[in-house]
């Protein structure tokens, strides 16, 4: 039981109106495997390339606002006060080192977001609707052209928020033996979410984290993970790289820490890449 029975069943209206942001989701109920690391630097590149983009952390650990430099002192409007409806989503936006990357940061208080939302009929929906608003009345150049939503490593009301929420899913998987395992359970709550909260919602893509060339095994799991899921797998893989792990102690992207390591040249391959979907989805 993972405590997400029951909440399919709300209201699911209009969602995405143009001049809206386009609005990725990092899930993957396993930790540790990239999520974090991926929306941080993911979000630096596509912000490097001219995107202005908005990072929204929905894990109550916060690493991503912590990865981004975010002091706990400057978390005082959070996206838990936004979830309960306390604040709107602009109010808990913060500015990063960045140049057009902000970030909604997040508290512990996240954790007790289920109990305290109850059975609430919109509850699954209230990022979604935070986000309506984000492009509204907003002066030129401060509208957001992409959110990367960072996912706590669970399949919960959080996560199914942002599900409801996204245009698509973007699949950190490690290169690991147990890749694949618990990859199916995802994809049937993604189906689920379509099903029932957000007709739209697609796979924008499984990106292949801290591969590592020289092990067999990392090679082996590439080779299943392309059998498996086809062309979904983006042809980026992100390197295992110590500079990718150290950049966050700093407060600092990995692009920032260190722009010409092989982790930081592969974020910067993965937004091109992330980009050149988008088009493609566009024209089709
Ligand atoms: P998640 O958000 O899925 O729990 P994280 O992004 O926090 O995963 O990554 C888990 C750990 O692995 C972190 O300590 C992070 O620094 C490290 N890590 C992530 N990607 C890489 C990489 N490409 N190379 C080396 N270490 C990495
Ligand atoms: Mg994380």
């Amino acid at each position: 039981m993972n405590g997400i029975d029951g909440i399919f069943n709300g209201d699911s209206g209009t969602v995405h109106e143009a001049g809206q942001p386009r609005i990725l989701a990092l899930a993957n109920q396993k930790g540790g495997v990239g999520k974090t690391t991926t929306a941080i630097n993911l979000g630096t590149a596509l912000a490097a390339i001219g995107e202005r983009v908005l990072i929204v952390d929905l894990d109550p650990q916060g690493n991503a606002s912590t990865g981004l430099g975010i002091d706990r002192r400057n978390r005082s409007c959070s996206t838990y006060d936004v979830l309960i409806g306390e604040a709107k989503l602009r109010e808990a936006i913060v500015p990063t080192a960045v140049p057009r990357l902000h970030i909604a940061a997040s508290t512990m208080d996240l954790s007790g977001l289920e109990l305290e939302l109850g059975t609430t009929r919109d509850r699954a929906f209230r990022l979604r609707d935070a986000i309506a608003d984000l492009n509204k009345n907003v002066a030129p150049d401060t509208d957001y052209t992409y959110v990367l939503i960072d996912c706590p490593p669970s399949l919960n009301l959080i996560t199914v928020n942002a599900m409801a929420a996204a245009h698509a899913i973007l699949v950190p998987l490690q290169c690991e033996f147990f890749a694949l395992e618990g990859l199916s359970q995802l994809l049937q709550t993604v189906e689920q979410v379509r099903t029932t909260l957000n007709p739209a919602l697609t796979i924008h893509g499984i990106v292949l984290t801290m591969f590592d060339s020289r092990n067999n095994l990392s090679n082996q799991v590439v080779a299943d993970v392309r059998e498996f899921m086809g062309n979904k797998v983006y042809e980026t893989m992100i390197p295992r790289n110590v500079r990718v792990s150290e950049a966050p102690s700093y407060g600092k992207p990995v692009l920032v820490y260190d722009l010409k390591c092989v982790g930081s040249e592969a974020y910067l391959k993965l937004a091109t890449e992330v980009i050149q979907r988008e088009r493609e989805l566009r024209t089709h």
